[in-house]
């Protein structure tokens, strides 16, 4: 066989996500047991929503875990470039072959024309799909198109019937009938791939032999085999792991839990606690120990222990675990200086600014500072009390503020302001009411320096999940209370977006 290499291939948007260094550790134990390689790979055919701090914030996360990679962006090798927008000029010659050989073609509707298809099948009660319209082109037509310069895209073609099998290493067989298959766009009108084509491209060229990655794309399996098909290559095997879910059993989302790795960094999570109680996430040693390290999960890995009942991420069992590192396995010496490079992290200098006017004395810093080094504050209703704001209304404001804020995907100062000042004028509420509440659910107290500036130092999820926090201290909201609050919101949420982006 040949060698083994296995990818995680994230396309750098948002937050570095535990899902992501979840699919980097099993990929990783993978190819560690096998002697094999791991390679990290950047899919930003996104252009508009793929950023370079997301990118940077995800390589320090997972170098931050210990989860290194043989190849990739930033040390290079053999099958670089790493990154999709640096490879974007290879991808659309194996369209256009697909073209050639029957088993893509061009569909050139325009946008509003695929809408009024959508629209018409909805009002029939049809699935919505593409029709098929360009195959329907004779080849003058087409040419006719090509000539006048219109726009297009290409699609692939997709059987008619039948059932399509994929071998999933876990599953066995997974059977999916090729009429809920969609015929893919596979560049787009801008000449860029779409993640489909680009992924198995890479993944051909790569030479990966095992795709180890999230059940989410099991639905596509059939669109990369086919593709692997037309083009003559050898498919990698597949491997869909089980996603992560919240205690509830939902799928691990950021409305119900911080799902950010850099979260439980700034939470005070060991990386080696925190990889360990990934390792354990529908995987276990076969002596049932809840504690290892990544050298000895590597040596007694087994991808066919995986148990596909979705794995719980719980947070006070990382907790508990984590509490077991740091009393096992620390030293004093080491406790100490773990604890300080950590108290004293590059991020939290942005604070000095805002504390140094602030003090006479050394002694007057840790009050200021301790509800940046903190997790939840310790917060009672009465603290909220405000003698313009009701409880219920004071409710209502951080609900609207958290949703303002779970939409903001580039964490800055500015966009936080934007996002609260404008809320404020919404509502038709003075800014200096609207943040009462926000001070006391982020810094415990209203006495303290700007609250645009300690939730851009504490980052979205800590902020977040302070004002989740705050809002169930304050008795939290009933189902019924919520559908109203959403009624209500969406209307507003228009205008601010309208507001804060023109
Ligand atoms: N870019 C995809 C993601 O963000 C990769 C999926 C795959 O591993 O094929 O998860």
């Amino acid at each position: 066989m040949s060698k083994v290499r296995t990818r995680v291939a994230p396309s750098p948007t948002g937050d570095p996500h535990v899902g992501t260094a979840y699919m980097a550790l099993f990929n990783l134990a993978f190819a560690r047991q096998h002697g094999g390689e791991f390679i990290l790979r950047i899919e930003d055919t996104d252009q508009a929503r793929s950023t370079q701090s997301s990118e940077a914030a995800l390589l320090e996360s997972l170098r931050w875990l210990g989860l290194q990679w043989d190849e990739g962006p930033d040390c290079g090798g053999e099958y670089g470039p790493y990154r999709q927008s640096e490879r974007k000029d290879m991808y659309a010659q194996y369209a256009y072959q697909l073209v050639e050989q029957g088993q893509a073609f061009y569909c050139f509707a325009t946008p509003d024309e695929l809408e009024e298809m959508r629209q018409q099948q909805m009002a029939e009660g049809e699935p919505v799909r593409y029709d098929g319209r360009g195959l329907k082109l004779s080849k003058e037509e087409i040419q006719a198109k090509l000539d006048a310069g219109s726009p297009y895209v290409i699609r692939m073609k997709i059987p008619e019937e039948g059932v399509c099998v994929i071998e999933d290493m876990l599953r066995g067989p997974i059977e999916i009938d090729w009429s809920q298959v969609d015929m893919q766009v596979l560049l787009k009108a801008d000449g860029m791939p779409t993640y489909h084509l680009a992924n198995v491209v890479d993944d051909h060229l790569m030479e990966i032999t095992h795709v180890i990655r999230g059940e989410e794309w099991i639905n596509s399996a059939p669109k990369h085999q086919l593709l692997y098909r037309y083009f003559g290559w050898e498919m990698p095997k597949l491997c869909h792991l089980p996603l992560l879910r919240n205690p509830d059993k939902s799928k691990l989302s950021k409305r119900k839990n911080p799902t950010g790795i850099l979260y439980y960094q700034r939470l005070g999570i060991l990386p080696e606690a925190l990889v360990n109680y990934l390792g354990r996430m529908g995987w276990s040693m076969p002596d049932e120990r809840e504690k290892f390290n990544l050298k000895e999960m590597f040596e007694a890995f087994d991808i066919q222990r995986v148990s596909l009942g979705g794995p719980v991420f719980d947070i006070e069992k990382l907790r508990w675990l984590n509490g077991q590192w740091i009393r096992e396995e620390l030293s004093e010496a080491d406790f100490v200086s773990r604890y300080m490079s950590w108290a004293f992290r590059e991020e939290l200098k942005a604070a000095v600014p805002h504390i140094q006017p602030r003090v006479e004395t050394f002694t007057d810093v840790a009050p200021l500072a301790s509800f940046l080094l903190s997790g939840l504050p310790d917060l009672q209703p009465e603290q909220f009390e405000h003698k313009k704001i009701s409880q219920e209304e004071m409710v209502r404001l951080l609900q609207f503020g958290l949703w303002q804020l779970e939409a903001e995907r580039d964490w800055t100062k500015e966009r936080i302001e934007a996002r609260l000042f404008e809320l404020g004028k919404q509502l038709d509420v003075k800014i200096r009411d609207l943040l009462y509440g926000f001070f006391i659910a982020i810094a415990g107290t209203s006495a303290s320096f700007s609250v645009f500036d300690s939730m851009t130092i504490l980052g979205p999820d800590m902020s977040r999940a302070r004002l989740r926090h705050a809002i169930q201290v304050l008795g939290g909201v009933s189902k019924k209370g919520l559908k109203k609050l959403e009624k209500e919101y969406r209307l507003l949420a228009d205008n601010i977006e309208t507001a804060i982006n023109t």
